[in-house]
């Protein structure tokens, strides 16, 4: 099939020109299909690969990578909300969207609950308050909405999934602690999500509170607070005795009025999947957060691979609503299945459009399971596309000590090649964990560990993400492999890693070829990702990788010991039973 490359949107006309077919013939098919679509109107990538596969194309996305937020600020949306195509005189103001961010034990959550409550106690909740993942409160008439996970984590976890919610991030420093290290991992996030910060210095009333010093601390970090100088809003804050809590929420409001952010809530809903479970009595349940048009009861919708119709809604306040607006989290009952937090939610013309565009999801996700997405590596460093002939390579930094991560820094800054922008997009002290994976692949970052080790999530996340993620414990072995990858000199050394054996019990034929192995495993794992070397009366008759590996009918990612799969493997139809198959990973090598 011949390959076109098709951007995240584009106008049915646009995908016909391109397909060098008819609009008409285009429609017809979309028609066929479910999807009633004019001309002119806009169709996402999913929607397009349908057509461009029914008129003999195979789609392969123009931004393989979902657009990203550039590194060091900068915002990147969903082309869904998007909101250039919109009449600018249908978009109207909506509530900020806040984010907490902090250290542990500054007083996140206690803030949180601290807002929440005050709303209630003001006496405006109609049912029982119920935590939906985020929270609407009223200030003097305006809302604004909470995002009710607090963390880093969970704010870079959703937005490695292409969810960008977040208006306002409330950064949280305890006064008497001062910026510890999930503030500096905090600071980095928001940044390179090009987020405004608002400072809550909290745990004002406490005797030990030290307010002058963080003050002076964050000032260190370039987040200058507006009484120094700087552009950064700062409110003392007691999560106890709620001292200046009011005033957080006046300065959001403000810095709010700068960014204005905007909505149409006269077109139909996009918005972002926040929080997602099964209940008893209520089948799959999810919150949405509307972010752009209105969502009513009886909506035909998709969120990722799941569809339904909208059957009830029902507000943070547990009040039942028919509609709900832009910065409106609701919880939405009605979708087939759970649906994944940080997937964009979309209302459709009709059932037979929602369903048509999930089945499609569907198969495009399970086509994905057997292909590893794949980000910037060191080696592609000399290959890359650059724009005016300078590279990019953005690095994310993990030491075991301040002395030693400052020595690194200071060592590849003194790289100096005309050819490269190097950007450190955050660094820090400690291990590299799931959350240093997410923020460096929604930054198409390198992950460098220097004399630490990952934690066991964050290698599987690297693997899923397909982050680059490299260990040194010799410095100048770091500065070495960034400049031989600069000149596209770089090689890196190879080992292999037993992962795992099973033993061939079964073997399935397809086209009267032995192509299917059914097998057991009898030592270790076989993942998606390894290289099977088939062994018959101890040699080994082929090597290749693993094409397929399903356990019943699904395709999934690894298979534990004691359990049977079948596995197919490139290039090879000659299995027979009583084959043995290990099962391991080329990794690379350094240190
Ligand atoms: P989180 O980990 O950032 O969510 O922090 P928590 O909200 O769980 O708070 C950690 C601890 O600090 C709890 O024992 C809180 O009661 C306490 N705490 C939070 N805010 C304040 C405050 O403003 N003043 C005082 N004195 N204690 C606070």
């Amino acid at each position: 099939m011949k390959k076109i490359r098709l951007p995240a949107a584009l106008t049915v006309k646009e995908l016909a020109d391109r397909l060098s077919v008819s609009g008409a013939q285009v429609v017809k098919y979309l028609m066929s299909n479910g999807v009633t679509a004019t001309l002119n109107a806009s169709i996402d990538f999913d929607t397009a690969a349908l057509a461009a596969d029914h008129f003999g194309f195979e789609a392969e996305s123009e931004d393989a990578a979902p657009a990203r937020a550039p590194a060091g600020g900068g915002r990147a949306r969903h082309p869904l909300l998007d909101l250039s195509g919109e009449d600018p005189k249908a978009l109207v103001p909506r509530p900020p969207v806040v984010a907490v961010l902090g250290h542990v034990d500054h007083g996140k959550t206690s803030l949180l609950d601290h807002i929440r409550q005050s709303r209630v106690a003001a006496g405006e909740a109609g049912g029982i308050t119920q935590r939906i993942g985020a929270y609407q409160v009223d200030k003097n008439g305006r809302l604004i909405t909470f995002i009710d996970t607090p963390g880093h984590e969970a704010f870079t976890a959703m937005r490695a999934r292409g969810a960008d919610v977040t208006d306002v991030a409330v950064l949280v420093v305890a006064a008497d602690d001062g910026v510890m290290p999930q503030t500096d991992e905090a600071i980095q996030h928001i940044r390179a999500a090009g987020v405004p910060i608002v400072v809550a210095l909290n745990k004002i009333d406490r005797d030990n509170a030290n307010p002058d010093r963080v003050l002076q601390q964050l000032s260190e970090r370039e987040v200058i607070p507006e009484e120094y100088g700087g552009t950064t809003p700062l409110v003392r804050t007691s999560a106890r005795t709620g001292q200046g809590i009011d005033d957080l929420l006046d300065v959001i409001l403000l810095v709010s009025d700068i960014e204005e952010p905007k909505a149409n809530p006269k077109r139909p809903a996009v918005g972002t999947v926040i929080d997602s479970r099964l209940e008893r009595g209520r089948g799959p349940i999810a919150t949405v957060l509307v972010q752009n048009g209105t969502l009513r009861v009886g909506d035909q919708v998709v969120a990722g691979a799941v569809h339904g119709t909208v059957r009830a809604l029902v507000t943070d306040a547990g009040k039942r609503v028919k509609e709900a607006g832009p910065s409106m989290p609701v919880v939405v009952t009605g979708l087939r299945d759970v649906a994944v937090a940080g997937d964009i939610l979309q209302v459709m013309d009709s059932e037979r459009a929602a369903r048509t565009l999930a089945e499609q999801r569907a198969t495009t996700q399970r086509q994905a399971i057997a292909q590893p997405v794949r980000r910037i590596t060191l080696a592609d460093l000399a290959t890359q596309t650059t724009d005016g002939g300078i590279k990019r390579l953005n690095l994310l930094i993990k030491a075991e000590a301040n002395g030693s991560l400052e020595a690194v820094r200071g060592q590849i800054t003194k790289i100096d090649d005309p050819t490269v922008r190097i950007e450190v997009v955050a660094d820090g002290v400690g291990a590299v964990t799931e959350s240093d994976v997410n923020l460096a692949a929604v930054t198409d970052s390198i992950v460098i560990g220097f004399n630490v080790r990952p934690d066991p999530a964050a290698k599987a996340a690297a693997e899923t993400q397909g982050v680059d993620v490299r260990y040194y414990e010799v410095i100048y072995q770091i500065t070495d492999d960034i400049e031989k990858a600069i000149k596209g000199l770089y090689e890196p050394t190879f080992v292999e890693v037993f992962q795992g054996r099973a033993e061939v019990r079964r073997v399935f034929t397809v086209d009267g070829r032995n192509a299917i192995a059914g097998s057991h495993v009898v030592e270790g794992r076989i993942t998606r990702g390894a290289t099977i070397r088939v062994m018959r009366d101890g040699g080994e008759i082929h090597k290749g990788r693993i094409e397929r590996l399903r356990r019943f009918k699904d395709d999934v990612r690894e298979v534990a010991q004691g359990f049977d799969c079948g596995i197919t493997v490139e290039d090879f139809t000659d299995f027979q039973e009583g084959d043995l198959l290990e099962a391991y990973t080329v990794e690379q090598q350094n240190l």
